[in-house]
């Protein structure tokens, strides 16, 4: 009888299979993917690349380490989560991910995602766009006294910053004030009407946070931390990030 032309010499060893076995339910079975697609179907990366969740699934369980830890599928993944909410099994794919994207060096990271990382360190408010803690102050100073002045009914709105014992603290994402301005007074209106008592502190006052795209647990943290203590300044009850 002729030889078999496929040989299945054993499985590899996988750094990344452990990691599997962690996300996956009942033991780390990953039987316990049934391929139903769930996850596939409403993922908004799907097809990026031929991406597919299954696939990157899959992988780390053959063992593919080099694979994943090359592919361009660990950046298409946006990281919202929603393949873990259909997931009948819960399988967390986006931790899987994340892992691949920590074992990147950086310099091979996307250069887009790093440099909005590392510039959020240089500044107080943690911007990832570079804006200092007084030029977002002074944006949202004029923007209000535009809206106070122009638009009838909204003479009092506040937009307060570092109001203490205020009992909301409010981050939003630099963007705006850099660049669609506009988009933070519907915020403001919505709070005003409900009768929040809100500020934005001005230490931290930046709600993004690109450590998390990049996968670096440390700079996450950092950033966290500054925006905590900002929270922690104004002694608020609860932080409100829109990110
Ligand atoms: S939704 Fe869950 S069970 Fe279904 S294919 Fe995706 S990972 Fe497997
Ligand atoms: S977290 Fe990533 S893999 Fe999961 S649905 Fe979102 S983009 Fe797709």
């Amino acid at each position: 009888m002729a030889e078999s032309a496929i040989k299945i010499s054993g499985k590899k060893q996988s750094r990344f299979l452990d990691k599997v076995k962690e996300i996956v339910p009942e033991g780390g079975n990953l039987d316990a993917c049934l391929t139903c697609g769930a996850c596939s179907s409403g993922c908004p990366a799907t097809g990026i690349d031929d991406l597919d969740p299954r696939k990157v699934l899959r992988m780390a369980a053959l063992g593919m380490d080099e694979e994943l830890t090359t592919t361009p599928w660990a950046w298409a993944c946006t990281m919202c989560m929603r393949c873990i909410y259909v997931c009948p099994m819960k399988i967390n794919i986006p931790q899987l991910v994340f892992n691949m994207r920590a074992a990147w060096p950086t310099d091979k990271k996307p250069k887009g995602i790093v440099g909005s990382a590392m510039a959020a360190r240089k500044n107080d408010s943690g911007s990832a766009m570079g804006l200092t803690s007084e030029m977002v102050m002074e944006t949202v100073g004029e923007l209000l006294e535009e809206v106070q002045e122009e638009q009838e009914g909204w003479e009092h709105l506040q937009a307060p910053f570092d109001k203490k014992g205020a009992t909301y603290v409010l981050n939003q994402n630099s963007r705006e004030p850099q660049m669609e301005e506009d988009e933070m007074v519907p915020l403001w209106k919505i709070l005003d009407m409900v009768g929040i008592d809100w500020t934005y502190p001005s230490k931290g006052w930046a709600a993004e946070n690109y450590s998390l795209f990049m996968a670096d647990n440390e700079l996450w943290e950092e950033n966290v931390r500054l925006k905590a203590s900002g929270v922690e300044n104004i002694g608020a009850k609860y932080w409100l990030n829109t990110e």
